[in-house]
C-alpha cells in the first residue's frame, strides 16, 4: 500500500512576535515536511481569545514570509472554527465520555499536581453534579490505563492518564474549546500525518492521543524538538521576556536554529534560497539531539 502523503504543519499561538523557540519548532516542522516531499500548512491557534491579537498573528506571518517559508493552502484561524470544534464535541457528548463538571479553579488547587503541574482532577464529577451545583466546564473521561507512542525524538514515551492528569477539560468554564480539544480536532479536519513540535507539548500528547481514539481516527507520528530554555530553564516566550526575532537578516538565524538541534550547516552562503536548499538536503531527524530542554544563548 503506499504511504499517506506527508502533511505537517506550524501551529503557533499569536500572543506575540516569533523568538528563538517558536522559529526552532517553524524549521523543524518545515524541513522535516520539505525533506519528505510533503505538505506544509500554517495554522493560527487563536482558540484561546482572551490570550491572543490579531497583530501578533500579522507579525507571525510576516516573519515566515521574510524567512522564506513556503507553506500550503490559506491560513487557518482556530478563531473561526467553533461550528467545527462544537460538531465534534456533540460527537463526544452523544457518546457519553464527557460530563459536565461543576468545580472551580479554587476548589481545585487543593488536589495533588498532575505531570503539567496543573491540578490532578481526581473524579469528583464523574458520576454527576451534586444539587445545587451548575455545570462550568465538560471533561473527556480518560482510560485507568497506560497510553503509549513512539516519539521520533525521544524515543518511546508512557504516560498513565488517569493518574498523570486525570479526566481533562475540553469545553472551558468560560464557553471556550480547550487546546488540546481543538488541536486534535484541526489536526484531523486537516489530514495531518506528522506532528513536530517543541518538547514542552510531550506531556499532552497523551491526552491528544486519546481523543483521537475517542474519535475514532489514528493519531499521526509525533517528533518533539528540544525545547529553548532561558538560564533558569524556562521556556523561552513572552513571559520570559525572548526577543524576537529580527527579520532583517534570517540566513545567520536559521544557522543558529539548526546548529542550536545538532544539525549545522557550515557551507558559506548568505542567499536564503540556497540555505533553505542545503538544509533540506541536509535534513536528518536522528540527528537532532534527544534532548528536551537546551538553553539557548540568544
Ligand atoms: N499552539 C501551540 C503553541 O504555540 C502549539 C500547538 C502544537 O504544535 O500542537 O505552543
Amino acid at each position: 500500500m503506499p504511504l499517506p502523503h506527508y502533511r505537517g504543519r506550524f501551529a503557533p499561538s499569536p500572543t506575540g512576535d516569533l523568538h528563538f523557540g517558536s522559529m526552532v519548532a517553524a524549521v523543524g516542522s518545515y524541513l522535516d515536511a520539505k525533506a519528505h516531499g510533503g505538505e506544509w500548512i500554517v495554522r493560527i491557534e487563536d482558540v484561546d481569545i482572551t490570550r491572543c491579537t490579531q497583530a501578533s498573528a500579522v507579525s507571525i506571518l510576516k516573519t515566515l514570509e521574510k524567512f522564506g517559508f513556503e507553506w500550503d493552502g490559506p491560513v487557518v484561524y482556530q478563531s473561526q472554527r467553533t461550528a467545527i470544534y462544537q460538531d465534534y464535541f456533540n460527537t463526544l457528548k452523544n457518546r457519553g465520555i464527557v460530563y459536565g463538571c461543576a468545580c472551580s479553579r479554587k476548589e481545585l488547587a487543593e488536589n495533588p499536581k498532575g505531570i503539567d503541574g496543573a491540578p490532578l482532577y481526581l473524579g469528583k464529577c464523574r458520576q454527576g453534579i451534586t444539587d445545587g451545583r451548575a455545570v462550568r466546564s465538560w471533561r473527556l473521561q480518560v482510560p485507568d490505563d497506560a497510553i503509549t507512542f513512539e516519539d521520533r525524538i525521544q524515543g518511546t514515551q508512557t504516560q498513565h492518564l488517569a493518574q498523570d492528569v486525570g479526566d481533562f477539560v475540553v469545553l472551558r468554564a468560560d464557553g471556550l474549546f480547550a487546546y488540546q480539544f481543538a488541536v486534535v480536532v484541526d489536526d484531523i479536519e486537516q489530514g495531518i500525518t506528522d506532528i513536530i513540535r517543541g518538547a514542552d507539548l510531550l506531556d499532552s500528547t497523551p491526552r491528544q492521543i486519546w481523543l483521537y481514539r475517542c474519535l475514532d481516527h489514528t493519531p499521526p507520528s509525533y517528533a518533539h524538538l528540544p525545547l529553548a530554555v532561558n538560564s533558569h530553564q524556562e521556556k523561552l516566550s513572552k513571559q520570559t521576556l525572548a526577543p524576537s526575532v529580527a527579520s532583517h537578516d534570517p540566513v545567520p538565524m536559521l544557522r543558529n536554529v539548526l546548529s542550536f538541534l545538532g544539525i549545522p550547516i557550515n557551507a558559506d552562503t548568505d542567499s536564503l534560497a540556497d540555505f533553505w536548499k542545503l538544509a533540506i538536503s541536509s535534513w536528518d531527524i536522528g540527528k537532532v539531539y534527544k534532548k528536551q530542554k537546551i538553553e539557548s544563548f540568544l
